[in-house]
């Protein structure tokens, strides 16, 4: 059988290959412990689960849901950006549900590419901003994130020739994988660029809630001017424990919703409607409290971790927000997947190699902090006890 060409330029999805090698060893008996992948470990807040159950005993979800989305989902998003980022959306027309920030994103692409145009992504990146513009047929190109500047991209580095084929810019803060939050004046920066050279930005809002030491993320469109050229995709995979449960939306400029909302429609079938009735109860008021608790136990395990980390003499700085900690490979390794593949053989302990989220991600691994507190003390304890290896 052959595959498309469009689908030989990507490499296989990241933890599609770790989940591969991970059940290889639990096969062979061995005790793995998972810190690759973010995928929340404590269960969708009850309320939540209990709004779903009852949504899902109600017939009228039952049937194929409009793309458009239903009136509470939209006005449930409407209301949580007004509320906690003093954004104020339309929610007929700038407010439309996705199943999954990752669908949505890939669907960007779609809607917004062609052959000659391409997508300025953030890297190191989530995967999808580079594999969604390859396999519609154009293209991405690379802006690396400078550790000087707090991880943002040198907009002014980019080459005129690529701003001008520019269509859209994916970026992201609080940042998977590095964990950095949006320095003062960069979200300024991106609606400025965006506006001179006609570009659709496209902030990817996974983290919004998950933030740490008392610092509030801010949403992309709170910038004024945003809204002109952006669109912001916010998910309640992270914040609210939901990634099994595929709710997201895309909020923002409204052209760009329809146009979004024109592909769908020839391309999926919508939201489930339970989920979407889910979602709307995850974003009232009193869930804020669920949220902070997880807050409260990510910043624990992260300071676990860092302190854990540091004292095996790795230059690691505590992240702001995320459930990332993002960290320099110890000397004498050639690459970040040589040391994490090495940790894996040695501890059973999976951590990511930052590579794998762009060439400029190579040098770092990515530990995630979605697995247990004892898992997680068991884990960096191992990777600690490896100390620096001598022979390279
Ligand atoms: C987890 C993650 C996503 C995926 O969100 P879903 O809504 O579960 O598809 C998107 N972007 C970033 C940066 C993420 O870390």
């Amino acid at each position: 059988m052959k595959s498309s060409s469009r689908l030989d330029l990507i490499p296989p999805y990241l933890f599609a290959e770790l989940e591969r090698k991970i059940a290889e060893k639990k096969a062979a008996g061995i005790d793995v412990i998972s810190l690759g992948i973010g995928d929340p470990d404590t269960p969708t807040f009850p309320a939540v689960v209990a709004a779903g159950q009852e949504a899902l005993a109600d017939p009228t979800t039952h049937q194929y849901p409009s793309n458009r989305g239903r009136s509470e989902f939209r006005d449930a998003v409407a209301d949580f950006y007004s509320r906690r980022f003093g954004v104020e959306l339309d929610s007929d027309s700038e407010v439309i549900p996705a199943i999954g920030a990752k669908e949505c994103i890939f669907n960007l692409s779609l809607a917004f590419l062609d052959g000659d145009g391409l997508a300025l992504a953030a890297d190191p990146g989530y995967p999808v901003y580079t594999a969604g513009p390859k396999l519609v047929g154009a293209d991405a190109h690379l802006m690396p994130l400078v550790p000087e500047l707090g991880f943002v991209p040198d907009l002014a580095a980019i080459p005129a020739d690529v701003a001008r084929r520019a269509r859209l810019m994916f970026f992201n803060y609080p940042n998977n994988p590095t964990g950095a939050v949006a320095p003062e004046g960069f979200f300024e920066q991106v609606v400025e660029f965006a506006r001179e050279h006609d570009i659709l930005a496209v902030h990817d809002n996974a983290y919004s809630e998950t933030t740490y030491d008392g610092y509030v993320a801010p949403s992309f469109l709170a910038t004024p001017g945003a809204k002109e050229i952006g669109v912001e995709v916010f998910s309640l995979s992270k914040g609210w424990n939901m990634t099994g449960w595929r709710c997201a939306a895309m909020v923002g400029n409204a052209e760009a919703i329809a146009t979004y909302w024109k592909l769908k429609s020839n391309v999926d079938s919508g939201l489930f409607e339970a989920i979407q009735l889910a979602g709307a109860r995850a974003l009232q008021p009193d869930m804020a409290a669920e949220v902070d608790r997880m807050c409260d136990l990510y910043a624990r395990r992260r300071d676990l971790v860092c302190d854990a980390l540091a004292a095996a003499g790795v230059a690691v700085t505590a992240p702001k927000g995320t459930i990332y900690i993002w960290a320099p490979i110890p000397d004498g390794y050639a690459s970040a997947s040589e040391y994490c593949e090495y940790v894996l053989e040695e501890t059973a302990v999976v951590i990511s190699p930052g590579g794998a989220y762009g060439p400029n991600g190579e040098g770092f691994f990515r530990i995630s902090l979605t697995t247990p507190d004892h898992l997680l003390t068991e884990a960096v304890a191992r990777i600690a006890a490896l100390g620096t290896r001598t022979t390279a």
